[in-house]
């Protein structure tokens, strides 16, 4: 599983002037990153070097036409302070699909592991010792030719660098359910993590804020009937004691803290629903009093209750955080593992530099 990968270390590490208890989130940059090029068909030898600047041409592909993806982990600490990754191999899987969708090579699996493992050991150093904090990883792959012709690129760079976070106490928020403007059609890139999503999605979420709302509540691009997503997160609801979240059809992120909940759901006892949800349904339950709890779900925030939800003029307001049962009790589960409070029952969790032969050769 070794992929040789040259690993030049700094010589001013910064790690003695980080003050752990006031992190700015995702502005502060670890030690080193990883870098591996793509060229004439194939990926070059890859590295690990000190964090720094790299140089493009104003005519960088990327920059003109967005063929750009990108990932988001977290290494954690345990109690005994070893560094964990959580799942990483789902994240190489979808950055990959993310990048087919952009006609972007593929990473070897085994590189990506290889990578993460090798960097996340050599930056152990950087996971913030308090629970609730964590490194998190930033995987990403852009275009790097240089020309305006419209095309996908001959050659491209595979980065991954991290940035200590603090613990993320996420208040339940307020959404906004849009009707305007939209995150996804049938057929688009809504299910890869592709950045120029995020481009399209910021006026949106600027607009919504300018009006009192903290995040957008996206439905679907046809009729504006069905919900999709939360932000930049998966949305769950509990409809009369059953979880219900939209299934996955295309335009919808395929969340690894969402597919991890609904585990932890369905072998908590919970009855679980993937399913096609009309807004109609939301409002009707809420004047019913039978929607107990909405969440939304990603690695940022694991899990972030939802406080109210504005649709055509009218404000649902939900049940107060300390009435709910799910939304918290998912959260302490995803958050138990990681912390090894609760036993891994998966074998998700893997200690950084420990790969173990998880890794697929493709
Ligand atoms: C990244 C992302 C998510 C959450 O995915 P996780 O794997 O759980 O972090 C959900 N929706 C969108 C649009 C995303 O970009």
């Amino acid at each position: 599983m070794n992929h040789n990968i040259t690993i030049k270390k700094t010589e001013n590490s910064r790690l003695s002037s980080v003050d752990f208890d006031n992190l700015p989130f995702g502005r502060l940059f670890s030690d080193h990153m990883f870098v591996i090029d793509y060229i004439d068909g194939e990926w070059q030898e890859p590295q690990i070097v000190p964090y720094g600047t790299i140089e493009i041409e104003p005519s960088n592909m990327a920059l003109h036409y967005g063929q750009a993806v990108f990932e988001g982990m977290k290494a954690t600490k345990t109690a005994d302070g070893k560094a964990m990754l959580f799942r990483p191999e789902q994240h190489s899987r979808r950055i990959n699909a993310s990048a087919s969708r952009l006609a972007m090579p593929e990473l070897p699996e085994s590189i990506f592991l290889d990578a993460v493992h090798t960097l996340v050991d050599l930056d152990k150093g950087w996971i913030p010792p308090t629970e609730g904090s964590a490194l998190y990883i930033r995987p990403f792959m852009f275009a790097s030719d240089h020309s305006v012709g419209v095309r996908p690129s001959s050659s491209y760079k595979f980065m991954i660098f991290t940035c200590p976070v603090g613990p993320y106490y996420a208040k339940p928020v307020k959404l906004l359910a849009e009707t305007t403007y939209v995150r996804a059609a049938m057929g688009g890139v809504g299910e890869a993590k592709a950045a120029g999503n995020y481009a399209a999605a910021m006026l949106p979420s600027l607009l919504a804020q300018q009006q009192g709302y903290d995040q957008v509540l996206w439905l679907d691009a046809k009729e504006f009937k069905y919900v999709q997503e939360v932000g930049t997160m998966n949305i769950f609801f509990v409809i009369d004691g059953k979880v219900v979240t939209p299934m996955l059809s295309g335009t919808i992120l395929r969340g690894i803290t969402r597919n991890s909940i609904i585990t932890f759901l369905k072998e908590g006892g919970y009855e679980v629903e993937e399913r096609r949800i009309a807004i109609d349904e939301i409002v009707e339950a809420h004047k019913n009093g039978t929607l107990t709890e909405a969440f939304g779900a990603g690695t940022a925030a694991v899990i972030s209750h939802v406080a109210s939800i504005l649709y055509m003029g009218e404000e649902m307001i939900l049940p107060p955080v300390e009435e709910r049962e799910i939304g918290p009790w998912a959260k302490s589960q995803i958050n138990g593992v990681r912390s090894g409070r609760l036993p891994d029952a998966k074998g998700w969790l893997i200690e950084a530099g420990q790969l173990k032969g998880a890794a697929v050769e493709v």
